[in-house]
C-alpha cells in the first residue's frame, strides 16, 4: 500500500498503516525499523547486503534513504539554489557532519554536470564551514581547541574535491557585532575589558542553567550570523534533526515558549539577516549516528560544551534525555 503523498509522513512518526513506495521513507518505515523487530543480519531493503547488529539497513540503503530525504527537503523548499553561498554551522556532531557531506555530494554532482555541459548549465552553489568555540562561556580553558580545529580541517580538506573555507569563531566574538552591546544591556564603559570577560560577566548574571544555555544558544546564532554576513553567505545550514526538534518542543512547552516555536522549526527561517535552513528536519538522530558509523564519517567531540554546568537542572537536557529514552525503548 503506497503512502498517499508518496513522500513519507514527514512527521517522523511513521504512517502506521501505509508503507511508502517512494525513496522518501517515513522515519518509522517498516524497511528501516521492521515492526517485528527481528535482526535478520541482511538489509531489510535490498535483501542482499549484511547489516550491523543494531540497524536494519545496509550503509548503501541508509545513504539512499537519508540523501533522498535531504534532497526532497532542499528541492521542495528551495533551501539551496545555484546562486546561493551556503555556510554550514559545524559542531562536530553527526547531524552537521552529514549535512556537510550531503551538500558536498550534491555540489560535486552539479559540478560534474556543469563540466559535462561545457559551462552551459546552471551555476554551482558555494560552500563554507563555520565552527564556534564556546569555551569562554563555561569559565574554563579551551580544551583541545587546536586538536578540534585540526580534526575539522582534516575532514574538510581530505573529503572535498574543491577547497571549502573554514571559519573559526569564538562565542565572545559576538561583542564585535554591530549594536549588540546595547541589545544585551552592556554599558559603554565596558569597552576596556576583553570580550571574554564581558561574555563571562553577562553569563554570571543568569543563575539558572536553562537560562544560561538558552542565552548561549542565542549568542551562538548571533556569531553565526555575523560570520555569514561578513563573508557574503546567503544561507546558514543548521544540523537540526527531528529528534532535536522533538526535545525542543517539550522544552519550549515547559518554558511557555509556544508562540514562536513553530517558526523556529520550519525548513526555512527568514527572520534572520542570513536565512537559516534545516534540511535534516525529517531525519532521526539515531539514523544520523548510525550512518556516520557505517560510512566511516569522522565526527569530532567538542569538549568545550560538556563541562561547567549541572545538566540535571537543565530543562533542555532533561527534554533531550526524555526523547532519547523514548526512541531507545520504542523504536
Ligand atoms: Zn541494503
Amino acid at each position: 500500500m503506497a503512502c498517499e503523498s508518496g513522500q513519507g509522513c514527514g512527521a517522523g512518526q511513521g504512517c502506521g498503516t501505509n508503507a511508502c513506495s517512494s525513496e522518501n521513507l517515513c522515519s518509522k518505515d517498516e524497511r528501516v525499523f521492521p515492526p517485528n523487530g527481528k535482526k535478520s543480519g541482511v538489509c531489510a531493503k535490498c535483501k542482499e547486503q549484511p547489516t550491523s547488529e543494531d540497524f536494519e539497513l545496509c550503509c548503501t540503503c541508509l545513504h539512499t534513504n537519508l540523501i533522498s530525504k535531504f534532497k526532497t527537503a532542499v528541492n521542495q523548499n528551495s533551501l539551496v539554489t545555484p546562486a546561493d553561498h551556503v555556510l554550514v554551522a559545524f559542531s562536530g556532531g553527526a547531524a552537521s557532519r552529514v549535512a556537510l557531506e550531503f551538500l558536498r555530494e550534491i555540489r560535486l554532482r552539479q559540478q560534474t554536470d556543469l563540466d559535462a555541459s561545457r559551462g552551459q548549465g546552471t551555476r554551482v552553489f558555494g560552500l563554507g564551514v563555520v565552527f564556534v568555540d564556546e569555551a569562554a562561556a563555561w569559565s574554563g580553558p579551551s580544551l583541545d581547541l587546536e586538536h578540534t580545529i585540526e580534526e575539522i580541517s582534516s575532514i574538510i580538506l581530505t573529503e572535498s574535491e574543491r577547497p571549502v573555507p573554514l571559519h573559526i569563531a569564538k562565542l565572545q566574538d559576538v561583542f564585535e557585532a554591530e549594536g549588540l552591546r546595547s541589545s544585551v544591556g552592556l554599558d559603554e564603559d565596558v569597552g576596556i575589558r576583553s570580550s571574554e570577560e564581558m561574555l563571562q560577566e553577562l553569563l554570571r548574571n543568569v543563575e539558572d542553567v536553562t537560562g544560561k544555555e538558552d542565552l548561549v544558544t542565542y549568542l551562538r546564532m548571533q556569531v553565526l550570523q555575523k560570520i555569514a554576513k561578513e563573508h557574503g553567505y546567503t544561507k546558514l545550514v543548521l544540523g537540526v534533526c527531528s529528534s532535536r526538534i522533538a526535545a525542543r518542543s517539550i522544552a519550549a512547552t515547559a518554558k511557555g515558549q509556544g508562540y514562536s516555536f513553530s517558526a523556529d522549526i520550519q525548513y526555512w527561517d527568514s527572520r534572520w539577516p542570513v536565512t537559516v535552513v534545516l534540511p535534516l528536519r525529517d531525519v532521526l538522530a539515531r539514523e544520523l549516528d548510525v550512518y556516520c558509523r557505517l560510512a566511516n564519517l569522522k565526527t569530532v567531540v567538542n569538549k568545550n560544551t560538556l563541562h561547567g554546568t549541572d545538566k540535571s537542572k537543565s530543562i533542555n537536557e532533561l527534554s533531550r534525555e526524555f526523547v532519547s529514552l523514548l526512541q531507545m525503548n520504542f523504536l
